[in-house]
């Protein structure tokens, strides 16, 4: 059971958090809790802030952080656990302060300080959360998720190796559950072979909870979020979005990868290793169903189920007449990309051009300085990809036409169709993003046909 930062945000949600977890303690839970609202985005700033020489500044603007813990501490808790916590909490802060003094001089590896610096706001909040829960009633213990999640050293965004965590995962939390406890650990943080805290990426909590339900061949994966479910769309874009009743991986997965902020992009992979359902629900409406994530889903009436969309992209075109019947040439191109570290996300090509996109745009001249030596290149920037998402999609007759119709006036800049089979993407200017995305949804989904 993964909880995300607004199911912790205060104490009336992790008192919810609580009543989810004890309906659900007879089937022998494991708790994955991201850190309070807002928490990872302060730790970050204050990062920033210590980086620029003002360790004591950056301190400071955690405080009301730290009262918010307190809060809930003092709120859901008897006085002893109140007091552990307190002087738990005031050892995070002479860590915390360690560090940002070390970042404003730049003592060591900035990027391996900034994960231990980020990983703060899921220490706490577990360590808070199983308080709440022994107050409660509920027999938890806290585990470290750096003793159990061992990963290589990409600090950011690091990768889990996949043996050792496994193994360790059943190691540690297999006689507790056996022993009828409920294992509580942050999400989003690691260690490495060094013993240094790493982080799994923004919003890596998901995939925390999909690497632990997989080691243990979990009944199912629950992500407990502020929504009820996958919906039809954003619905910060969309008011209207409806909740999908299910989906399959590879629809949630391509949903995932094009921005669909619910899951994050790697939490469908484990969970489609051991064939384990994930379920997403709404920790402020847990009797609401919410999606079901399986092997295979229904193909709708509608053939869309969901759209997606990623702002930010840059969409690159190399022309060049070299690449007509030679070969080769992708290789090179593709090795330029590899040498600055960029990802490609979606890919078109024809004989002599090939047009494609980035979403980190970090070492963009590098990369068209590189390709200029391939041949012609233009960058178009502030550009956004759209990705309709539905099983059968590549099979369906005239859809298509229909989403293109449906925005006739628009220009699209780069399609992709048929890699996949459940999706269809194409490249819009981001200043028309929002409309595209609520015409598409009025089309497909307005008359409630599925
Ligand atoms: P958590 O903190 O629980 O991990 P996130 O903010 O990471 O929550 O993800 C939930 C948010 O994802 C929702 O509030 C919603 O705004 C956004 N979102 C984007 N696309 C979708 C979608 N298709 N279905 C549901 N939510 C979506
Ligand atoms: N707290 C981390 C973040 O905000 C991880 C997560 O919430 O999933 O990115
Ligand atoms: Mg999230």
């Amino acid at each position: 059971m993964k909880f995300g930062g607004t199911s912790v945000q205060d104490a009336e949600a992790f008192a919810r958090v609580a009543d989810i977890v004890g309906a659900q303690k007879d089937i022998s839970p494991v708790v994955v809790t991201s850190a309070m609202a807002k928490v990872t985005d302060a730790l970050l700033a204050a990062f920033d802030i210590a980086k620029k020489g003002d360790a004591e500044a950056a301190l400071s603007s955690l405080q009301p952080h730290f009262d918010r813990h307190l809060d809930v501490s003092r709120k859901l808790t008897d006085e002893i656990r109140q007091r552990s916590f307190a002087a738990e909490l005031e050892l995070a802060r002479q860590d915390l302060t360690d560090l940002l003094i070390r970042v404003s001089r730049r003592s060591i590896s900035l990027a391996l300080l900034k994960d231990a610096v980020v990983s703060f706001g899921e220490q706490l909040s577990s360590r808070l959360l199983t308080d709440v829960f022994i107050a409660r009633g509920l027999n938890a213990h806290r585990v470290d998720s750096r003793n159990l999640i061992l990963t290589d050293d990409e600090f950011g965004a690091a990768t889990p190796i996949w043996d050792e965590t496994e193994r360790q995962i059943q190691l540690d939390l297999g006689p507790m559950i056996e022993a009828g406890e409920i294992p509580v650990m942050g999400g989003f943080l690691a260690g490495n072979r060094n013993g240094d805290t790493t982080v799994l990426g923004r919003g890596g909590s998901d995939y925390s909870a999909a690497l632990v339900g997989a080691a243990l061949r979990a009944r199912e994966i629950q992500i407990w979020t502020d929504v009820t479910g996958v919906l039809t769309t954003d619905p910060r874009i969309c008011p209207d979005a409806r909740t999908l009743p299910e989906l399959s991986y590879e629809e949630a997965a391509e949903l995932a990868y094009f921005g669909a902020k619910v899951l994050h992009p790697k939490t469908i992979q484990p969970a489609v290793d051991h064939t384990i359902p994930i379920r997403v629900c709404n920790s402020h409406e847990p009797d609401e169903v919410g999606t079901m994530i399986r092997a295979t889903s229904d193909i709708t009436a509608n053939r869309i189920k969901s759209i997606a969309y990623k702002k930010n992209i840059t969409v690159l075109r190399i022309t060049s007449a070299r690449m007509l019947g030679s070969y080769g040439f992708m290789s090179r191109l593709f090795q330029i990309f590899e040498r600055h570290r960029t990802v490609i996300d979606v890919i078109s090509t024809s004989e002599v051009s090939l047009a494609l996109t980035i979403d980190n745009a970090h070492s963009l001249d590098q990369v068209v300085r590189d390709l200029e030596s391939l041949g012609q290149v233009e960058v178009e920037p502030n550009s956004a990809v759209v990705c309709v998402v539905g099983e059968g999609l590549r099979e369906s007759y005239g859809l298509a036409s229909r989403v293109f119709s449906t925005i006739e006036d628009v220009n699209i800049s780069l399609i992709s169709h048929g890699a996949s089979s459940v999706n269809l993407t194409f490249v819009v200017k981001e200043e028309e993003l929002a409309d595209v995305v609520r015409r598409l949804h009025a089309a497909f989904f307005s008359n409630k046909e599925e």
